[in-house]
């Protein structure tokens, strides 16, 4: 005998079927190697579960910003993607940790670029996108070799090779074992952080001076290094173990340790420590990664003072005002402040080096620029400095012989980018600011794999035309008067909080110029390829008022009409750039004469110790 069925209110099952839905998660806790597998096999522990933005992902892991597609480029195939989907997956935190596993490998490196990309995203006040809406496509297994690289040129990917760890020399690895890249924390963070910056200004790719492109490198380094600051228990464990001293040698302040004790350098491939400081070791290093590493060391300089300040009140605390610890292990309430000093301070030092961005030139970058840069996006928001951060950077800059060029003095009044206010410039359309401003709140509202409906109709053709036209009636004010074409290059608003809570919106437009073709032809093979632009990064506030303008002259032929003195002295500086290049041994091999400079700075050719 059969019983039969209730019969069911189509009302009610369909009401019983929407409380069956369960509200999105807002993050996704996923395990991954600290540093990398040999410290987490050397310390027997150092893996660490992070919690990354919860998006809907597909097999790869595929998501909205990042692709991970892993195809062997030495073996021919393609390895099993990852779902980190899966209910059996999501029940474990993501796959742990494993060498063997290629799919944990394509986890390490999605959870490592999402929370990279986190970072980015809340730095610089808007939802990041890639050009054009594509994804950042991620290769953990890319090729055979002993490097790691993103090539804009090529096609825009990050590649992540594997290699045998050298024979006789492997560090605490086994002769012959096998190293992958793509495990390296810091590796996937720098990696990464060159796409990054490139997203973020393409024409850095263009080696106009010295600086550029140890810019890239130091930049990528720095960011790699105050990542570790944001990995659970990590950093409590070395204050702990080097008793509140992070100048000691320790991952935390080192880089890719696994890379370089497998690559046979018996030490990890850099640190955030340098070289004792010395203001005359900045002239005479040329090599992109070396002096990217004076940067570094400059802003770490910062980053340890700011630290010994925030926790000397923690210490004397502990130490009834003497100062001196005692014998044995710190008190865990104690390490626990002080990691947390540790921490903040980390977070803030990269936030404003981050932030920087949005005052940095669309051309032509120095480290002068990038000085100045930190020093006024902190400024907006922090006009006291009352935690003195601002102070110690400008200090570890300075004793890395890093100083600001055409400022009075080292005040961070006066290192801040001049006011606009004396140009004379008319304010920003206003239906081009509130188009804009309203892109960016709405960008924060969509959640990533969904298209939101409070999407607007915004058409950035539009208002791109409008800022073009804005460049052309301005073109003096602005220091884009000089020959030839000028292009909208992007623009975006942001929004950040001030120290006392308050929002701030931003608008931010920048321009390049580019010299007429005749000039390009006339000058470009003496300087070695290099393409003659200028450009200007326009700051404005939500009413449209110009704040800044950080304007780098297009070089400027000195026997053509209209020549402006600012345009021939940025010319003059490039040809003495090109002589010291050619004075010096950063030339590639086989390169042809017209194109040695570019040809020999680029990322395909200089990151080949990644
Ligand atoms: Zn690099």
């Amino acid at each position: 005998m059969t019983v039969p069925a209730p019969a069911v209110d189509p009302a009610i099952a369909e009401q019983a079927i929407a409380a069956a839905r369960y509200p999105e998660p807002d993050r996704r806790p996923l395990q991954i190697f600290a540093f990398d597998p040999m410290i987490a096999r050397l310390s027997g522990q150092e893996t660490t579960t992070i919690a990354v933005p919860y998006e809907p992902l597909r097999p790869g892991p595929s998501g909205e910003l990042i692709q991970v597609i892993d195809y062997d480029g030495a073996a021919g195939c393609y390895y099993e993607p990852v779902n980190l989907d899966d209910p059996r997956v999501l029940l474990q935190d993501g796959l742990p940790p494993s060498e063997r596993d290629p799919r944990f490998h394509q986890q390490m490196v999605y959870a490592v670029i999402s929370a990279l990309l986190e970072n980015f995203e809340r730095a610089l006040g808007r939802r990041f996108r890639w050009r054009g809406d594509r994804r950042l496509r991620a290769f953990p297994h890319a090729f055979r070799d002993r490097n790691a690289l993103f090539d804009p040129d090529m096609d825009g990917t990050l590649k992540f090779g594997y290699f045998k760890a050298d024979e006789k020399n492997p560090g605490r690895n086994l002769p012959g074992q096998t190293v992958f890249t793509c495990l390296s924390h810091d590796i996937v963070v720098h990696e990464a952080t060159h796409a990054l910056v490139h997203r973020l200004r393409e024409r850095y790719k263009e080696p106009t001076n010295l600086d550029v492109y140890a810019f890239h490198e130091g930049f990528a380094d720095a960011v790699a290094l105050f990542q570790h600051f944001t990995l659970p228990d990590i950093v409590d464990r070395y204050i702990q173990q080097n008793r509140t001293d992070l100048t000691a040698r320790s991952p935390l302040v080192d880089l890719a340790q696994q890379f370089g004790e497998g690559s046979g350098m018996g030490r990890a491939l850099r640190s955030a420590l340098g070289d004792a400081p010395d203001p005359a070791l900045i002239a005479r290093t040329f090599e992109p990664h070396r002096r990217g590493s004076i940067l570094v060391a400059a802003i770490f300089d910062g980053f340890f003072t700011a630290y010994q300040t925030g926790i000397a009140d923690l210490l004397r605390i502990a130490t009834a005002g003497s100062g001196v610890l005692p014998e044995g292990a710190l008190h865990p309430d104690l390490v626990r402040r002080v990691a947390a000093e540790a921490r903040r301070a980390a977070q803030r030092i990269l936030t404003m080096c981050i932030r920087s961005f949005q005052y940095l030139p669309p051309v032509d970058v120095t480290f002068s620029d990038f000085l100045r840069s930190i020093v006024t996006a902190d400024r907006d928001l922090y006009p006291l400095d009352e935690d003195g951060l601002r102070a110690a950077l400008i200090e570890g800059f300075r004793r890395r012989g890093i100083y600001p060029s055409m400022v009075s003095s080292l005040a961070d009044e006066a290192l801040s980018w001049p006011d606009a206010e004396d140009r004379g410039l008319p304010p920003i359309d206003r239906d081009v600011i509130n188009a804009l401003v309203l892109d960016t709140a709405v960008g924060f509202r969509e959640r990533r794999g969904e298209e939101h409906s409070l999407k607007p109709s915004f058409e950035p053709s539009w208002a791109a035309a409008k800022l073009h036209r804005y460049a052309l009636v301005n073109a003096a004010r602005l220091g884009l008067a000089g020959p030839g074409r000028t292009k909208v290059d992007g623009f975006h608003a942001a929004f950040r909080q001030g120290a006392s809570g308050q929002l701030r919106v931003d608008v931010v437009i920048r321009y390049v110029q580019s010299v007429p073709p005749e000039t390009q032809d006339r000058f470009g093979p003496m300087l070695g390829g290099i393409p003659l632009r200028g450009g200007a990064t326009v700051v404005a506030d939500a009413t449209g008022r110009v704040r800044h303008v950080i304007t780098k002259p297009v070089p400027t032929d000195p026997d053509a009409a209209g020549a402006t003195d600012s345009g021939v002295a940025r010319l003059r500086a490039v040809r003495h750039w090109v002589a010291q290049f050619d004075g010096h041994d950063l030339l590639a091999p086989w390169v042809e004469a017209d194109r040695r400079v570019t040809e020999s700075l680029n990322f395909a050719r200089i990151d080949s110790r990644f």
